[in-house]
């Protein structure tokens, strides 16, 4: 397998992979992908549960993103706390809650955004499916976690949607309906705003 980073700036993308560079990635800074300075044995961030305390956080590239996207015609950033979904498929209670926080982390920087750009931002936060079965046994050992699988469920997942449009996200629909929900908001936003 190629090395990504190699093949990344072969083809004009600027490679960031020193912790130091990440914060002062900012607007103007072109096709750029970022990677942990620190990987993991599968090239990933490391889970929340074996980072060194202060290491980098799955927050720390979603400012970097949010620095670098942010421009006057606006943006769509799509970001995945794509481990929950590894270590679910491990049933690995430990990793997982970490993993959910890492996520919440960077949902909490999400929210800052919008927050300061209330009246132009949508969030959406989400998942594709649930993994492993999970539920939480609260008799008699309170707040147990049980899984029943180590593949994904067909479990319905929230949708959770805050600022501009968030009413459209209510209700039960396929997972499709997260496309057609959001093309709609931003064939509104380009027709207002060419
Ligand atoms: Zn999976």
């Amino acid at each position: 397998m190629p090395d990504l980073r190699v093949l990344a700036a072969e083809h004009g993308f600027s490679v960031v992979t020193a912790r130091s560079a990440l914060p002062s990635l900012s607007s103007g800074a072109g096709p750029t992908i970022a990677f942990a300075e620190d990987l993991d044995a599968e090239s990933s961030l490391p889970y929340l549960a074996d980072r060194e305390p202060g290491a980098q956080s799955l927050a720390d590239f979603v400012a970097a993103g949010i620095r670098v996207l942010n421009n006057p015609q606006g943006f769509f950033f799509m970001i995945e706390g794509g481990k929950i979904d590894w270590a679910s498929h491990d049933n690995d209670s430990l990793r997982m809650l970490g993993e959910m926080k890492d996520f919440d982390a960077a949902i909490r920087v999400a929210l800052g955004f919008l927050q300061a750009h209330w009246n132009e931002t949508l969030v959406v936060v989400t998942a594709d499916h649930e993994t492993g079965g999970l539920s939480v046994q609260d008799q008699p050992f309170a707040g147990r976690l049980d899984w029943s699988k180590t593949g994904h469920s067909a479990a319905k997942v929230p949708v959770y949607a805050q600022g501009v449009g968030q009413e459209l996200f209510l209700g039960i629909y396929e997972n499709t309906g997260i496309f057609a929900r959001l093309k709609a908001l931003l064939d509104a936003s380009l027709a207002e705003d060419p």
